[in-house]
């Protein structure tokens, strides 16, 4: 897809943040650049307009940039998926490993009903953890997920940056 270039050179990698060791993919950039902004929204909408989705679901807080823009162009609903404590009405809430501890992610009681058809955004994948958890909150609630989606895919190779950071950092001097 020629969009994809310019996407890719829209988003601004910062070496170490937010701590040593990793390359953060900053989506702040991407959105200054109208192009790029729109490129990326009409890529998701010429993927799932017409596939009969209904609930476009948004990972706080990244997920809420590009989800409801993508609901409303393709005629669904957009629910946020929050961090504890956020949402007001009843919730259900399903937790998820990070590479220190454990954090959740929470639905609102009754914004989905069991048999619809949903997508879930974020901006980024890296293990896959919060997706999961996204997936599994959604069947939680019947949803069927027909598919994750983000801006950015980063392969294991993050994953194991993240890991050895000391290793990652030698490299970074040796570049
Ligand atoms: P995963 O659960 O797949 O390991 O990590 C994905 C989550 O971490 C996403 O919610 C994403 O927003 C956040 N994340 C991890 N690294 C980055 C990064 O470099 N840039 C951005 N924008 N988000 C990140």
């Amino acid at each position: 897809d020629p969009r994809l270039q310019g996407i890719s050179e829209a988003i601004r990698v910062v070496p170490h943040f937010p701590k040593q060791g990793i390359m953060f993919q900053d989506i702040t950039t991407l959105l200054l650049d109208h192009k790029a902004f729109k490129d990326t929204v009409d890529i998701f909408v010429d993927r799932y307009r017409g596939m009969n989705i209904s609930v476009v679901a948004g990972v706080e807080a990244r997920g809420f940039v590009f989800g409801p823009a993508i609901a409303l162009a393709i005629g669904a609903k957009f629910v946020p998926l929050r961090k504890p404590r956020k949402l007001p009405g009843k919730v259900i809430s399903e937790a998820y490993e990070l590479e220190y501890g454990t954090d959740c992610l929470e639905i609102h009681v009754g914004a989905v009903q069991p048999g619809e058809r949903a997508i879930v955004i974020d901006d980024l994948v890296a293990t896959g953890g919060t997706l999961s958890a996204a997936i599994r909150l959604l069947e939680r609630v019947g949803a069927e997920v027909i598919e994750c989606a983000c801006v950015i895919g980063v392969r294991e190779v993050k994953v194991h940056l993240q890991v050895c950071e000391n290793d990652y950092a030698q490299a970074d001097f040796a570049e």
